[in-house]
C-alpha cells in the first residue's frame, strides 16, 4: 500500500468565532460605577463575562465557558445549538451559567459533552451538585452534562483541539488551540512547555485585564509581550475591565493587535481530522 503524502496530516477548514463576552468577572459597566467607561455610550465598552463560540460548519458548534450571562449571550447572537462545551477553569465568571444549558438539552434531546481538567470538574461537580448526584427531583429539571476529563489533545466532531495550559496566578487554566486559531484567557504567565503549542497560530485571542499589574492576569503590556513572541497575524485582547475604554485603548495598540468586543466575529481556520 502506498502511503498518501498527506496521510495523518490534518486538513484546515474555515470556521467562525463569535466573541460572546469580552469583559472581566464584574462585567462592564460594573454595578455602582460612574466612571467614563462604565458610563460610555460606545457599545464596544459594554462587556459581558468572557466566552466565545466557535462554529465549524457541518462539524460542530463549540462553546468555551458558561458565563453568568450565557442566556443573554445565546439570545443576542442566535446560538441555538451547542455540540460541546470546553471549560478553561472553574472561576465563577466562567462556569456559573452551566444551568442555562437545560434549554439546549431540550432543543437537542440529550446531554451536552463538557470538557474540563480534573481541578475544574471538582468545582463544577460541587457547584452544580444537583446535576451530578443522580437524585430524582420534582419539577424544574437539571442540566444534562456528559463529563469528559481533558488529558491531552482531543477532537469534537472531528475538530482537532489542543489544550494549552497557562498559569492564572498559581492555578492552571486551559487555553485551547484549533489549528490556526487559539483562545487563551485568564493568563498571568505562559509556561515554557506551552509556547510551542501556540507557535504558528494566525489568529489569537488573549486576555489582558488592565494596565495596572495584577497577581493573576496579564496587563496590556504583558499581553503585548506575549503576542510579540507568538507573532500571530492578528491578536485580540479580551477579559478587560473598566480601565480600558475601547476607543482610547485601541489607539495605543501596535499594528495587528485589537481589543475584542462583544459580538466581534472572526473568520478563522481550524484543523479537522
Ligand atoms: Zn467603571
Ligand atoms: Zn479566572
Ligand atoms: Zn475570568
Amino acid at each position: 500500500m502506498t502511503a498518501r503524502p498527506d496521510a495523518g496530516r490534518p486538513r484546515r477548514v474555515p470556521a467562525r468565532v463569535t466573541v460572546l463576552g469580552s469583559g472581566t468577572s464584574h462585567g462592564v459597566p460594573m454595578i455602582g460605577c460612574d466612571c467614563a467607561v462604565c458610563a460610555s455610550t460606545d457599545p464596544r465598552d459594554a462587556r459581558l463575562r468572557p466566552s466565545i463560540v466557535l462554529d465549524v460548519p457541518g462539524r460542530a458548534q463549540i462553546l468555551i465557558d458558561t458565563t453568568p450571562d450565557l442566556r443573554q449571550q445565546a439570545l443576542r447572537h442566535g446560538v441555538r445549538r451547542i455540540d460541546a462545551i470546553l471549560f478553561t477553569h472553574s472561576h465563577a465568571d466562567h462556569i456559573l451559567g452551566l444551568d442555562e444549558i437545560r434549554r439546549f438539552n431540550t432543543l437537542q434531546g440529550g446531554p451536552i459533552p463538557c470538557y474540563a481538567n480534573g481541578e475544574t470538574w471538582d468545582v463544577l461537580k460541587r457547584t452544580f451538585y444537583y446535576a451530578f448526584d443522580g437524585l430524582p427531583r420534582l419539577g424544574g429539571g437539571v442540566p444534562a452534562v456528559e463529563d469528559v476529563e481533558i488529558g491531552g489533545p482531543f477532537a469534537v466532531g472531528g475538530v482537532a483541539i489542543v489544550p494549552v495550559p497557562v498559569l492564572h496566578g498559581t492555578m492552571t487554566v486551559l487555553g485551547f488551540r484549533f489549528g490556526a486559531f487559539a483562545y487563551v484567557t485568564d493568563c498571568s504567565r505562559i509556561p515554557d512547555e506551552s509556547w510551542p503549542r501556540l507557535a504558528g497560530v494566525e489568529t489569537l485571542v488573549l486576555s489582558a485585564l488592565r494596565d495596572e499589574p495584577h497577581p493573576t492576569h496579564f496587563t496590556v503590556a504583558e499581553a503585548l509581550e506575549a503576542i510579540a513572541r507568538i507573532a500571530p497575524d492578528r491578536a485580540f485582547l479580551t477579559h478587560m475591565n473598566h480601565d480600558l475604554g475601547h476607543e482610547a485603548t485601541s489607539r495605543r495598540l501596535p499594528p495587528g493587535v485589537h481589543l475584542s468586543y462583544d459580538g466581534l466575529v472572526l473568520d478563522v481556520a481550524v484543523d479537522v481530522e
